[in-house]
């Protein structure tokens, strides 16, 4: 498989201690990418026996909660990320897949494997050729909807469980095969050069997720130089958008039925999560 190395990190997967893959190669060219070297996947250099993976994981196993495959486009690499996937999951380890979301059919094989989707929302769907320069607004959109979708299957899975369950007087216990949904995160990296506020507000109303998150566009490392030096949103601008949308359902991401938590993220103060009306907390 083409790998490009991996880290250790606290914040990657909601406060778990996870092992991070890296996986080279992504058909996309996102201008703010900021793993440029992870993207073209030329090097035979990035050629790695996946033996040599799993003894990563087999090293750190023992303090691990989670790992979480990255890139590039892990789905880029299908046979060696379900092999991984199954490899982690098998150790009892818990795991995260971050995903421009442009392959739906693939993503659909390895659901039951994974238990965090970050799934990069760059523009409104019907904006990403616009935005992005890729015309892949439905695929992304299939992808979010499919992962949806098998979370409201296994929640009816789960009720039905529990009343045949109940009339069995318990007799049977599910057999060991007990069903769960995947955490979804959507996230839009933003800055003013490629996105505009309202771009942002109208992603809020397009989506259906467990959690929002507005990212704070950096200019230091990209794929497109000419981003170079450019200035980064602050954070209180963030702070702004995400109560903004907070607002626009009434104050209450209660009143919102396509997601109930909203956080931002950036370089000074991490991942913090809108709880109330102007309140944040710090992850
Ligand atoms: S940001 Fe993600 S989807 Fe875009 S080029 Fe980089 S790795 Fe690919």
């Amino acid at each position: 498989m083409k790998f490009g190395g991996s880290t250790f990190s606290s914040i990657e997967f909601s406060g778990r201690s996870s092992l991070v893959l890296f996986f080279v190669g992504c058909p996309l060219n996102c201008p703010y990418c900021h793993n440029p070297e992870l993207v073209s996947g030329n090097s035979n250099n990035d050629e790695t026996d996946i033996e040599e993976v799993f003894k990563i994981i087999d090293e750190s196993k023992d303090y691990l909660d989670a790992v979480v495959f990255s890139g590039g486009e892990p789905l880029y690499q299908l046979n060696a990320l379900e092999e991984l996937l199954n490899y982690s999951k098998n150790l009892g380890l818990e795991t995260k897949l971050d995903t421009s979301g442009i392959y739906p059919k693939k993503l659909k094989k390895i659901l039951h494997l994974i238990d965090y989707i970050a799934l990069d929302i760059k523009a409104p769907f019907d904006k990403y050729k616009e935005i992005s320069g890729c015309n892949f607004g439905e695929k992304v959109k299939e992808s979010m909807d499919l992962i949806n979708e098998y979370n409201e299957n296994n929640k009816i899975d789960e009720n039905n469980e529990n009343k045949n369950n109940e009339n069995k007087n318990n007799e049977n216990e599910n057999n060991g095969n007990s069903q769960r949904t995947i955490f979804l995160e959507c996230r839009t990296t933003y800055s003013s050069y490629f996105l505009s506020k309202e771009d942002i507000y109208r992603i809020a109303k397009e989506i259906r997720c467990d959690l929002y998150t507005i990212q704070q566009f950096r200019s230091k490392v990209n794929l497109d130089d000419r981003l170079e030096g450019l200035n980064s949103p602050s954070p209180f601008e963030l702070k702004e958008m995400a109560l903004e949308i907070n607002s626009i359902f009434e104050n209450n991401l209660n009143n919102n039925p396509n997601f109930k938590n909203i956080s931002i993220k950036s370089a000074e103060f991490g991942n913090q999560k809108i709880i109330k009306d102007s309140e944040i907390l710090n992850d």
